[in-house]
């Protein structure tokens, strides 16, 4: 099972910077070890374990780029047109026995082979063919239309580097080098589990005070789509044995625990003690918001992100803190998330010395900078913020004001999850 490594130290003081607490991920998670070998076609969100070198280049010879006329530039003039007979008809994927011999040219078809001697491409709408001969238009430059062998990928470099995650282009790239099996890293176990007395499954009829499971099935699918298998622990009560005992079960069978809920200060946040009594606790209040109660720390030696209950703040800090341990224990660097400019239609007053994250819409998308329009309910706790929004404005802890037209940062949403 995966591992941190072992000098843990409790972060009791003050907030951590969404920074430090990064660099803590870092420094702390190590990838798993284990590589397999897997078919292409199920290589995809795989995290690559070793750089791949280019066993072929690619393309792999010089090859026509348009449908047209093969020719060798010295037979062109350059300030009057050029007549040549056409002699050879060259399909892709036929090889061109015989060499252009000067004086001709041959009929070629776009990824066709170019024959030897001939070094520029006419296309076939610039040249005007009349029998066996073909009249080319000065002009055209040396190697015009042509692909060069390696020109994509040259024999023996690095076509990708260990730690990629294997998209559709990846594969793409992987198939023209001619795998069928790639070396990626095992796939991650996530242990998922919802705490508190009022959450119960969808489904179930709610009883007075009680709530439905939105954030599990919100983080097994962010959790999906990064690739990991999802070991779902169901919702667990805010009873400290019944905690302990369950995060325990969870560290032995998984590489990462994630948690929701119980990692504020009341007395029914059982989450934090859970992990100082069971394993170490790194952090657990970060200087954001919304997010403030976020818990990094170890069950036994199985890392653990302790998210907050209301969703908002869950799928934020999901973003912020679980994903990059998830990258870093699968070997890939973490993402960092762009961030675009756009103005803000909005004004916003902030505390200094912490980071804010302000659920926005863009619109006026036509010609210069979007505008930022910010949702108009406040509250961690409301899922349409998330579903009605298209990502966040991005506040840095210096900021103390906003005024509507200012320059702001903007994260959309796939850039953070
Ligand atoms: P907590 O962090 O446990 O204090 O919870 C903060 C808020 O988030 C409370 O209003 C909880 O009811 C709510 N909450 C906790 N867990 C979930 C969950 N799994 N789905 C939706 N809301 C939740
Ligand atoms: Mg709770």
């Amino acid at each position: 099972m995966a591992q941190l490594s072992d000098d843990c130290f409790a972060f009791g003081g003050s907030l951590l910077g969404i920074d430090a607490a990064r660099a803590m991920i870092v420094e702390r998670v190590t990838p798993v070890a284990d590589v397999e070998r897997v078919p292409l076609r199920q290589a995809l969100g795989r995290i690559l374990a070793q750089d791949i070198a280019a066993p072929i280049a690619v393309p792999g010879y010089d090859n026509s780029a348009v449908d047209g006329y093969a020719v060798r530039f010295d037979d062109l003039h350059f300030d009057q047109p050029t007549t040549l007979r056409c002699i050879d008809r060259i399909a892709a994927g036929h090889d061109p026995a015989v060499a252009l011999k000067p004086g001709l040219a041959a009929r070629i078809f776009t990824g066709a082979m170019l024959p030897e001697g001939a070094d520029v491409v006419i296309m076939q709408e610039d040249c005007e063919r009349d029998g066996e001969r073909v009249l080319i238009h000065p002009g055209i430059k040396r190697g015009a239309n042509t692909r060069r062998a390696g020109e994509d990928v040259a024999l023996g470099s690095v076509a990708l580097a260990a730690g990629r995650r294997l998209g559709p282009a990846e594969a793409g790239l992987l198939a023209a080098l001619g795998f069928v099996e790639v070396p990626v890293r095992r796939r991650l176990t996530v242990a998922l589990l919802s705490t508190g007395d009022e959450v119960r499954e969808p489904g179930e009829t709610l009883r007075r005070g009680q709530i439905h499971d939105a954030n599990r099935y919100m983080l097994a699918g962010l959790l999906e789509r990064l690739g990991v298998e999802v070991a779902d622990r169901g919702i667990v009560r805010d009873e400290p044995t019944v905690l302990g005992e369950a995060l325990q079960r969870a560290a032995a069978e998984s590489d990462l625990i994630i948690t929701s809920g119980g990692v504020s200060t009341g007395e029914e946040d059982h989450v934090r003690a859970a992990i100082a009594n069971h394993g170490s606790l790194y952090f657990w209040r970060l200087a954001i918001k919304p997010g403030r109660p976020v818990a990094m720390g170890q069950i036994g030696r199985t890392p653990l992100a302790g998210l907050p209950g209301n969703p908002v703040a869950a799928l934020l800090t999901f973003a912020l803190i679980a994903r990059p341990m998830i990258e870093c224990l699968c070997g890939a660097a973490p993402h960092v998330a762009r961030r675009f400019r756009v103005v803000s239609d909005f004004p916003y007053k902030k505390r200094s010395g912490r980071r804010e994250y302000v659920r926005a819409s863009l619109f006026d998308t036509g010609g210069g900078l979007a505008r930022a329009r910010r949702y108009r309910k406040e509250g961690a706790g409301m899922l349409t913020s998330l579903t009605e929004t298209d990502g966040l404005v991005e506040l840095l802890e210096e900021t103390t004001r906003l005024e509507p037209g200012a320059e702001v940062d903007f994260v959309p949403y796939s850039e953070l999850i």
